[in-house]
């Protein structure tokens, strides 16, 4: 069976060009970069020169500004060295949005159990932060905010760099993971604002395994790994040529042709939101009114109960999700449509459609057929009885 792929927010297929290139690079340098041989500083020109051409399509200056760029495992792991690196020692408060990713939440969450006072920025309907309550939030003893640039379940596009200017008056860092944002939409770090930047290479079609995390210059990072001395001892271990040339290359295919993929991928989306209202004017699009990232497509099914029909669409041959990678197993709810005041029903029956840059629009419009078939299939044949009195339309309006 072939599958059509829509759970390219979880992960994307590695680019061939991209394995073309690190399997070069496997080839060209085999040693270590920290060694002083020949064979070594090859294998270190190698990193440089991927560490200054991601900095510099993500708007960073590595040279001018003296901006770093660390390489890390992906981006759960910057996060975590975002959050626990720049937080400080002294317990104070951190404060996040209510829909960040759980590899944000989850440092925070561990900071909060070591004597830190952690609050929640709250969003709106759409999945938007609230600047008013930010701006709320955001008191004398706050040591570091977080808002993520893009939101993995929605696709909601944030206010970071309206965030970023009430920190600044405040005099707080500000953090932001732009993972399910580089390699979809330009990125500027430099005019974004903001003092860090998480991001990981698989999810713009490069090899999973390397991420990195973009820090202003003159920031007090504290490490979170110790024993080593690569990259000034922010992040110990040995780092891969291989991995770095990969992201470079995925980053730099994408850079290339950037409004023609962003196009591409919102007219893959936009046709299957299309084709799906048409065939099921039921079907809720969340966070639909607002700033939307244009390969994310959040769809309540309301009435039917989003693992059962994940799996059904599973059966049928596409594969999508009911939430975040990192969270799926769970049966829970998912916490970013809660925070949204969503009803518990549209919760319920939400299931995420992301695409990318593999994806074709004649799988667009035959994903949205699949999707009609087996949702009418599970709904049953008179859904407007099982919805009561509220009309579908209704519905609608009031969860845009
Ligand atoms: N942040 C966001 C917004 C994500 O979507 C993900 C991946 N689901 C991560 C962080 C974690 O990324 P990684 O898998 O590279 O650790």
């Amino acid at each position: 069976m072939t599958f059509l792929y829509l759970d390219n927010n979880a992960t994307t297929a590695v680019d061939p060009l991209v394995m073309a290139a690190m399997e070069q690079s496997y080839r060209d340098t085999p040693a270590n970069p920290a060694s002083q041989h020949q064979a070594g500083q090859q294998a270190r020109q190698a990193i440089d020169t991927a560490r200054h051409a991601i900095a510099s399509t993500l708007g960073a200056s590595l040279q001018d500004r003296q901006d770093q760029l660390l390489f890390t495992s992906g981006a759960t792991e910057s996060n975590n060295l975002a959050i626990l690196g720049l937080a400080g020692v002294e317990p104070g408060k951190i404060v996040i949005s209510s829909i960040e990713h759980p590899s944000l939440l989850g440092p925070a969450e561990h900071l909060r159990r070591s004597g830190w006072k952690l609050e929640l920025i709250s969003v709106d309907s759409n999945g938007i932060a609230n600047l008013n309550h930010a701006a709320e939030l955001i008191t004398p003893d706050t040591r570091l905010v977080s808002l993520m640039l893009g939101n993995h379940e929605t696709g909601a596009i944030q206010p970071v760099t309206e965030i970023a200017m009430i920190c600044q008056s405040a005099g707080v860092a500000l953090h932001t993971d732009a993972t399910q944002v580089v390699g979809k939409i330009p990125v500027d770090f430099n005019a974004l604002q903001v003092d860090s930047l998480s991001f990981s290479a698989h999810k713009f079609h490069g090899p999973p395994g390397i991420g990195g995390l973009l820090i202003k210059q003159g920031l007090d990072l504290r490490p979170v790994f110790h024993g080593g001395f690569q990259q000034a001892a922010y992040r110990p271990g040995r780092e891969s040529p291989a991995l770095a040339t990969g992201m470079q290359c995925a980053l730099e295919i994408w850079s290339k042709n950037a409004t023609q993929h962003e196009n591409e991928l919102a007219q893959c989306r936009d046709q299957f939101e299309q084709q799906l209202q048409e065939q099921l004017p039921w079907v809720i699009i969340l966070g639909q009114a607002g700033p939307r990232l244009p390969h994310t497509s959040n769809i309540a099914f309301p009435g039917i109960d989003r693992q059962a029909l994940m799996m059904a669409l599973d059966q049928g041959g596409l594969a999508c999700s009911t939430g975040s990678a990192c969270a799926s197993g769970s049966s829970d709810p998912s916490p970013v449509l809660l925070a949204m005041g969503l009803e518990e029903e549209v919760v319920g029956g939400a299931l995420r459609f992301s695409f990318g840059r593999f994806n074709e629009l004649q799988e667009s419009s035959r994903a949205a057929e699949i999707v009609a078939t087996t949702a009418s299939r599970l709904r049953g044949p008179n859904p407007s009885e099982k919805r009561g009195s509220q009309s579908p339309q209704q519905g609608d309006k009031q969860l845009q």
